[in-house]
């Protein structure tokens, strides 16, 4: 059995559409496998170590973000590039990728420094970003279709230290114009898919499973495939409501 330590980021503030659901289908998801996700919330005020194997930090309105950015580059940022940097998995949602970034501009043209985890930076747009989103989303050589909802007034831009996470079949994406979705780097994944994204796109949770374990043992694994019928179904909706043919 293996202990996957996971650094939830600002679990009370940034949680957005549910976001912390993805929590749960990390832990489940470990425990059917026969291993287990030991948790720890890391809020305004705690310095993480360096040495979890994952990372997640969800969304959250500007008013959240504004609330934790100082906090992040502080008291975080060091830790979370020397984990990337060094191979552990990472999900930033929607909020989360914003801050992930280099800068982001919010609605009021404040400017709020990021982490620096991922090449890009963000800057809020006249109008929001709403509805379904659907994606072809490629990770590990592995292009497969991945679904959510998006709401954000943030249009990122990506440098050249990432690359998109997938191309927008319907919705709006990273910007609205790009065609791109997200952000790559490493063992890192940012996004703007809420849902919460995991539940319906379980391929994307058990990859970050597969890097955390590959990161904490050193080797790889094959993670047990499990039904995932409901997951299924619940993709599929999601494809036809945004009138996707699949
Ligand atoms: N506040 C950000 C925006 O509107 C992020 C919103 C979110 O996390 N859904 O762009």
């Amino acid at each position: 059995m293996t202990t996957i330590r996971l650094c939830h980021l600002y679990p009370a503030q940034m949680n957005f559409y549910a976001d912390r659901g993805n929590i749960a289908v990390l832990a489940r998801r470990l425990a059917w496998r026969g291993h287990q996700l030991e948790i720890t919330e890391s809020g305004p005020g705690h310095e993480p170590s360096a040495d979890h194997e994952l990372w997640y930090l969800g969304g959250g309105q500007d008013r959240d973000q504004t609330l934790v950015a100082g906090d992040l580059v502080d008291n975080k940022a060091p830790a979370m590039r020397a984990a990337a940097d060094d191979g552990a998995a990472m999900l930033f949602v929607c909020g989360g990728i914003q801050l992930a970034g280099h800068s982001y501009i919010g609605v009021d043209g404040e400017t709020l420094a990021g982490a620096g985890v991922l090449d890009l930076t963000t800057m809020a747009g006249p109008e929001r970003l709403i509805g379904d989103l659907v994606i072809d989303a490629e990770i590990d050589g592995r292009t497969d279709t991945v679904v959510g909802y998006e709401n954000h007034a943030g249009r990122t831009t990506l440098g050249v230290g990432c690359r998109p996470l997938g191309r927008v079949i319907s919705g709006h994406g990273n910007d609205g114009t790009s065609g791109f979705e997200g952000a790559v780097r490493d063992r890192v994944i940012g996004t703007y898919l809420h849902g919460p994204l995991l539940p319906k796109n379980p391929w994307i949770a058990d990859t970050l499973l597969g890097w955390a374990i590959e990161h904490r043992t050193g080797s790889t694994v094959e993670l047990e495939p499990l039904p995932d019928e409901l997951e299924a179904q619940a993709r599929a909706r999601a494809i036809a409501r945004a009138g996707v043919e699949r």
